[in-house]
C-alpha cells in the first residue's frame, strides 16, 4: 500500500516538477508568451461558450421542430380517422341506396294495393334480415281514418297479427305522426309493456315504427319489432323512414290505380258492375262452382215498357227508376258472393253462387214484387214500374257460361211473351 502511494507520488513529482519549472520560466523569463497564451485561452474559451450556446439553441430548435412534427402527425392521424369514418358511412349509404333502389324498382312493378303492400313488407323483412323480426304494414282507412293491417311478415312468412288496428305503439305513431324507436319495451316508461303482452302473444322487446307520409298526409304506418332488446339503432329508423316515404308514394299510387280500376268496372249511374267485368268474373266463378260441384243460378231482369216510361216522364225520371231498381236488386239478392250487374240499358243480371234454381226463383219473385210495390213520385204524381225476370241454373241448364246466359235469356223472353211483370224459370 505504502509502495503504491510512494510510486504515485513519485510519478506526480516527475510530471509536476517540469511543469512548475516551465511555469516559472514562462512567468519570469517569457511574459509575452504568457500573454499570448492567455489570449489564446480566452479566445478558445469564447469559442467554447459560443459553441455551447449554439448547441443549446440548436437543440431547442430541434425540439420545437419535433413537437411541430408530432402535432402535424396527430392532426394527420385525426384526419385519417375522420376520413375513414366518412368512408365507412359513405359505403353504408351506398349499400342503403342500392337497397332502396331495389325496393323502389320492385314497388314500381306492383300495381294493386295487395301486391304493393306485400312487396313492401317482404322487402323490409329481407333488408333487416332476421327471421325473428315481425314487419307490419298498416294503412289508414280512407273514410274512417282507422288503422288496418295491409300486410305482415315474420321473416319471409306471412303472419296473422291479433291487434288488427295496431297496438299502443302504432296508435302513438298514428296520433303523433312521429317515428318511434323503443330499445327495450320493459324499460320504456311511456308504454305499459304488460298490457301489450295481453294484446298479442308474441314477444316484443324492441321495435321501431314510422308514419308513411306523402305531402304532409299520413298514408299508413310501417313497423318492425324484435324479440331481442336493443335490436334497432337510430340509423335503422332513419332508413325505415325513407322506405316508409317511398312506400307511401307506392301505396297512394296503388290506391289511385284501384280507384280508377273500380271506376272502369262500375256503371256511373247505378254503381253496379259493368257487363264486361261481370262476364269475366262469371267465367271464373262458374269454373270454381263446377269444380266444387255446387249449384249456381243466373238471373236476367228487364224493365217493362221502359221506353214508354222515358217518353212519358222524361229521361231523368227514367234514370231515377234505374237507380232505385239497382238498389232493390242489391238488397234482395244479397247472398254471399252474389254479383249484380247492369247488363245493358235497362237490363240487369245477377250471379248467385251456391244457389239452387228454386231459391233463385224465390228471390226473383220477391224482387219482382218489391219493384211492383215501389212507387216513383214525379212532381207528386205517382208512377209505377214492373220487371220481367228469367232464371237459369247450372248444372241443370248446361255446363257453360253461354248455355246459362242463353237459357236465362229464353226464360226472360218467355216472361215478356206471357204478359210481362213475371218470373219465368228455364
Ligand atoms: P220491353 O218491355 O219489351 O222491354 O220494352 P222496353 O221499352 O223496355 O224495351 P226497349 O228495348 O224498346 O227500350 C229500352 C229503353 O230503355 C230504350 C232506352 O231509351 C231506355 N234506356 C236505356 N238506357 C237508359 C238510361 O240509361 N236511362 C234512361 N232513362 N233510359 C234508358
Ligand atoms: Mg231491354
Ligand atoms: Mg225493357
Amino acid at each position: 500500500m505504502r509502495q503504491l502511494f510512494s510510486s504515485r507520488l513519485a510519478l506526480g513529482l516527475i510530471f509536476s516538477l517540469p511543469l512548475a519549472g516551465f511555469c516559472l520560466y514562462v512567468v519570469f523569463l517569457q511574459p509575452r508568451f504568457l500573454l499570448s497564451f492567455s489570449a489564446s485561452l480566452v479566445f478558445l474559451l469564447g469559442i467554447f461558450v459560443y459553441q455551447h450556446f449554439r448547441l443549446v439553441w440548436l437543440r431547442a430548435e430541434a425540439e420545437l421542430k419535433r413537437q411541430d412534427f408530432q402535432e402535424k402527425a396527430n392532426l394527420l392521424e385525426a384526419q385519417i380517422e375522420r376520413q375513414w369514418v366518412a368512408l365507412k358511412s359513405a359505403r353504408k349509404k351506398l349499400v342503403d341506396y342500392f337497397e332502396l333502389k331495389t325496393i323502389a324498382e320492385k314497388l314500381n312493378q306492383s300495381f294493386s294495393l295487395s301486391d304493393t303492400s306485400s312487396v313492401l313488407s317482404t322487402e323490409v323483412s329481407k333488408l333487416f334480415g332476421h327471421k325473428d323480426l315481425t314487419v307490419i304494414l298498416y294503412i289508414f282507412h280512407s273514410k274512417t281514418g282507422e288503422l288496418g293491417i295491409s300486410a305482415s311478415h315474420k321473416g319471409q312468412m306471412e303472419v296473422n297479427i291479433k291487434a288488427k288496428k295496431g297496438d299502443v305503439y302504432d296508435q302513438w305513431v298514428a296520433k303523433n305522426l312521429q317515428p318511434l324507436l323503443i330499445e327495450d319495451t320493459a324499460r320504456d316508461f311511456r308504454f305499459d309493456a304488460e298490457k301489450i303482452k295481453v294484446e298479442d302473444d308474441r314477444t316484443i322487446s324492441s321495435l321501431m315504427s314510422v308514419p308513411m307520409m306523402i305531402g304532409g298526409k299520413a298514408i299508413g304506418i310501417l313497423r318492425i319489432d324484435s324479440p331481442v332488446e336493443n335490436y334497432f339503432q337510430t340509423e335503422h329508423i332513419r332508413l325505415l323512414s325513407t322506405i316508409g316515404d317511398l312506400g307511401a308514394v307506392a301505396i297512394e299510387n296503388a290506391q289511385l290505380y284501384e280507384k280508377i280500376e273500380e271506376l272502369s268496372i262500375r256503371d256511373s249511374l247505378t254503381e253496379l258492375y259493368l257487363r264486361r267485368h261481370f262476364l269475366q268474373r262469371l267465367t271464373y266463378e262458374i269454373n270454381r262452382e263446377i269444380r266444387q260441384k255446387k249449384e249456381l243460378s243466373f238471373v236476367l231482369v228487364d224493365l217493362d215498357y221502359f221506353k214508354k216510361y222515358n217518353d212519358q216522364f222524361g229521361h231523368m225520371a227514367g234514370d231515377i227508376v234505374l237507380k232505385t231498381i239497382s238498389m232493390l236488386l242489391v238488397e234482395v239478392f244479397n247472398i254471399p258472393g252474389s254479383l249484380v250487374c247492369r247488363y245493358g240499358g235497362e237490363e240487369f243480371a245477377v250471379f248467385l253462387p251456391d244457389c239452387s234454381k228454386e231459391r233463385a226463383a224465390q228471390l226473383s219473385e220477391e224482387f219482382r214484387e218489391r219493384v211492383a210495390e215501389q212507387a216513383f213520385y214525379l212532381k207528386r204524381q205517382e208512377t209505377r214500374m214492373t220487371v220481367s225476370v228469367g232464371v237459369a241454373s247450372l248444372p241443370q241448364d248446361g255446363i257453360l257460361r253461354e248455355q246459362l246466359i242463353e237459357k236465362a235469356d229464353r226464360a226472360l223472353y218467355k216472361a215478356k211473351q206471357s204478359g210481362r211483370n213475371r218470373v219465368c224459370v228455364s
